[in-house]
């Protein structure tokens, strides 16, 4: 745990959410600033910073993220209207927090090619 890290915090308990999914590697909330009717962030336990620091011992977690992206976009309903998966990467992939991360978003259509 990075003991500085908004997800980290989250993760552990530390800032309550709300959690639409939970296990020993993953756990899933709502994003704070959502940009579509669903806008849920899907992030492994551990501090990994970004999927560019992610390495071979990540593996299974990587899958388990969009495994679990999958369950929640049925859950809410948006498997056959059809939802977006994001991981933003670094400067010009528009990471803003630090602590990898999936972005599922749902409930409207979206453009393509994003901004
Ligand atoms: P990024 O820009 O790094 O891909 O996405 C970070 C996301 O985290 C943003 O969509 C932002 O709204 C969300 N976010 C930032 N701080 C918090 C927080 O404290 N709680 C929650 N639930 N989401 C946050
Ligand atoms: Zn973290």
């Amino acid at each position: 745990m990075d003991t500085s890290c908004i997800f980290c915090k989250i993760a552990s308990g530390a800032i309550p959410a709300t959690f639409l999914h939970e296990d020993d590697a993953v756990v899933a909330f709502g994003d704070l600033n959502p940009q579509a009717p669903h806008h849920v962030l899907i992030i492994p336990r551990e501090h990994v910073v970004s999927l560019a620091s992610a390495t071979d011992g990540h593996t299974e977690v990587l899958g388990r993220l969009l495994r679990v992206a999958a369950e929640i976009a049925e859950r809410l309903g948006v498997t056959d209207s059809g939802y977006r998966t994001v991981i933003n990467t670094g400067p010009d992939g528009g990471q803003s927090v630090f602590h990898l991360h999936v972005h599922l978003l749902g409930g409207r259509p979206l453009a393509w090619p994003p901004g």
